[in-house]
């Protein structure tokens, strides 16, 4: 039998997936890609149809079992996953600096890109893909001298395995903490169905009596379950213990990363010394629409300057709020934040997150956010579970097609929490890429959504919080981008080639739509009742929505600051390390104090094991955009579905459309016929009131 891995049929056999059968199918990969691009290299002509489709033809069996590899990794993690994926990663990372670093194709593609400049035959698209892999070649080290190409492999191959460790430290860190409240008093405040997912939590480790009503309730750091206990929990001293542990995640003993920290940023500065760059920062945004750190600093700086005041006025109302209902201490403890906040919400809004969520059974938000989709961009989507394998008996499966029937993509859905072996967060994994081949068929987009939504508990219909809506729309944004593409070149096609300073411009313009009342309503229904959301709390909503909307976009712009500072500009002598860096930074844009032990930077894994280095502000550059791109809906008129539909199509046109085959900026232009805003964030944000008057460009 062979392995799911090697030579993967359309639909990856999902349910047949091993370590062992992962390791077989790389022995044959690694040998086989290296001999296909050997081939090549001695018999390629520099054509299009000559070298550059055959390359991507020759890597792409191995690339595509090793992302599968990663994918299931990250939901099915198990230490035989971790070990193959380690004993194959050092390979992987060998072969693409191999074809990264072969001067023969090298020259090939500039042969190609001189040929074209004399007499122009590649198209738009394929020009573009073309500077990016000459681009690529020459940030993969194809030009350094022969003792400079072997130190920057072997960074390349160190930064790997530190990636990996670095993650894999985070998830161990995390699923090792946990405590238990045995009485009523000690679980004072907690949520219903939290009660009854810890009681679960706690069976499962052995505490056979467990109930929802009287416990033992195991509470651990999975987010969906240290986000709700942090904001409802009255037991003040759980809380810290709680909170503690997770600023703390990856700090110390076997799972420290702070080692990793200070050995990544040495060695992304040495690969931006030996490629000739300033900053690790001045590599990683030549390949971003921002370009320079100069036009980060300014629009971190622009954002801060418009949120700081309002900041600081949503701390002391915060700390003010607390003092009048109870609290007695002068300051306000970091563990006390989210609770007394989520007091003053309900105060000041009458709805509970609690209250809310029991509108949101996780079939009806599916089937209202398809509704959606159809809606904007007269697309169908219709579930298939069964016709494809799966990796877990959670995992949903959906075909989407355009509204005569033809068929435009497929995708997966993972939506559940599963603490012991999926990775924390959420994301959207682009397996299959459209591609046109030359015979003339088309293979069709798949895209992979992982969530880590609250599970359902018994038979009961799993409920949503309002912010786990928002995850899913958001990452349904993302395969909207991927699925829609209408790109045949797979480089550039679905979200492959979009500069990562853009990705998150259709994944956040989804989030938007979670505001809109016919979107809102029409997505809800009681899980008992099976009312829908009465407008009264749909109002209360959307005037929550900004509730201490300074504060989130605060906590942003410290993420970001702090990750352009470390790549940019450290390290200095008035730094002792990178955690006196976010400490400086902390001081600098939260309004309320971190605590002096805090360590997330151990945790922080956007920026040492994920894409985000160098380009953590990426999420505001594109939230910018996509705020924007939302304007444009508002101004046609959000109540006026043939405007909705008209300019839904121009997005899905555009935006959703022309993936990486295309600059960003000139996307977001032929959309919106003029250069992005700042101030459709700031409105949306209630930060300032009305943009309308003037537009100013960034
Ligand atoms: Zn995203």
């Amino acid at each position: 039998m062979t392995s799911p891995f090697y030579h993967i049929p359309y639909y990856p056999s999902f349910d047949c997936m091993t370590p062992a059968n992962a390791a077989e199918a790389f022995e044959r990969l690694i040998p086989e890609a290296n001999a296909a691009v050997d081939t090549l290299e001695a018999t390629f002509t520099p054509s299009w149809t000559g070298l550059m489709q055959p390359l991507h033809e020759a890597c792409h069996p191995l690339y595509d079992a090793w992302g599968l590899l990663n994918h299931m990794l990250s939901v099915m993690n198990s230490d035989a996953w971790r070990r193959v994926q380690e004993a194959v990663q050092p390979k992987v990372v060998a072969f693409s600096l191999r074809v990264g670093q072969s001067k023969t194709f090298y020259s090939g593609f500039k042969h190609l890109q001189s040929a074209d400049r004399n007499a122009p035959f590649l198209t738009a698209v394929q020009r573009r893909i073309l500077s990016k892999a000459i681009q690529g070649a020459e940030q993969s080290g194809v030009g350094l001298a022969p003792e400079q190409q072997a130190r920057f492999n072997a960074i390349q191959l160190q930064l790997a395995q530190l990636t990996t460790v670095f993650r894999n430290n985070v998830l161990d860190a995390t699923k090792a903490f946990s405590i238990v409240l045995r009485t009523r008093e000690e679980a004072d405040g907690l949520p219903v169905a939290l009660l009854a997912v810890t009681a679960q939590a706690a069976r499962d480790a052995g505490e056979t009596t467990a109930t929802a009503e009287n416990g033992p309730w195991k509470i651990t750091l999975d987010i969906a379950v240290y986000q709700p206990f942090m904001m409802h929990s009255r037991n003040r001293s759980a809380r810290e213990t709680l909170y503690r542990a997770y600023a703390m995640r990856a700090s110390a003993g076997q799972n420290d990363n702070t080692p990793i920290i200070e050995q990544s940023l040495a060695l992304r500065r040495e690969v931006a010394t030996l490629l000739g760059y300033a900053t690790f920062a001045d590599l990683s945004l030549s390949n971003k629409t921002a370009k320079t750190v100069a036009a980060v600093d300014d629009l971190i700086a622009q954002l801060a300057d418009a949120s700081h005041e309002a900041g600081q006025r949503e701390a002391d109302e915060l700390l003010a709020f607390a003092r009048a209902h109870g609290f007695t201490e002068a300051a306000l403890q970091p563990w006390d934040i989210a609770f007394w906040s989520e007091r003053q919400r309900e105060q000041r809004f009458d709805y509970s997150d609690e209250e809310l969520s029991r509108f949101f059974p996780f079939s009806h938000v599916l089937e209202g956010l398809f509704g959606l989709a159809s809606r904007l961009f007269d697309i169908v989507i219709a579930p298939a579970d069964g016709e494809a394998p799966v990796w877990h008996p959670d995992v949903r499966f959906f075909r989407v097609s355009d509204t005569d029937g033809t068929p435009r993509a497929c995708f997966f859905l993972d939506p559940y929490s599963r603490p012991e072996t999926k990775s924390g967060g959420a994301w959207m994994n682009d397996f299959r890429t459209r591609e046109k081949r030359p015979d003339g068929s088309v293979t069709l987009p798949m895209a992979l959504i992982v969530c880590n939504q609250s599970v359902p508990v018994g038979q009961a219909a799993s409920v949503m919080r309002f912010s786990e809506v928002e995850t899913l729309f958001h990452e349904f944004g993302h395969a909207l981008q991927h699925m829609l593409t209408t790109v045949d070149e797979p480089d550039a096609s679905g979200v492959n080639g979009i500069e990562w300073d853009a990705v998150e411009i259709a994944s956040q313009f989804m989030e938007n739509w979670c505001y809109d009342r016919t979107t809102l309503k029409g997505l809800s229904q009681h899980d008992v009742t099976g009312d829908k959301l009465p407008d009264t709390l749909f109002e209360k909503l959307v005037a929550a929505k900004n509730y201490r909307a300074a504060t989130a976009m605060l906590r942003q712009l410290f993420f970001a600051a702090t990750d352009m500072d470390l790549y940019a500009r450290y390290p200095r002598p008035e730094w002792a390390d990178a955690n006196a860096v976010k400490q400086l930074n902390a001081a600098k844009y939260s309004p309320t104090p971190l605590l002096p032990d805090d360590r997330f930077l151990c945790s922080f894994s956007h920026i040492f094991s994920g894409a985000y280095a160098a380009g953590y502000y990426s999420y505001k550059w594109s939230e910018v955009l996509s705020a924007d791109a939302f304007a444009a809906f508002e101004e046609a008129g959000l109540d006026n579905a043939d405007a909705v539909r008209a300019t839904g199509r121009r997005f899905r046109d555009t935006l959703l459309a022309l993936g990486g085959g295309t600059d960003p900026s000139d996307v977001f232009f032929r959309f919106r016929n003029r250069a992005p805003s700042v101030l459709p964030l700031l409105r949306h944000s209630g930060l300032i009131r009305d943009d309308r008057s003037t537009v100013h460009t960034r």
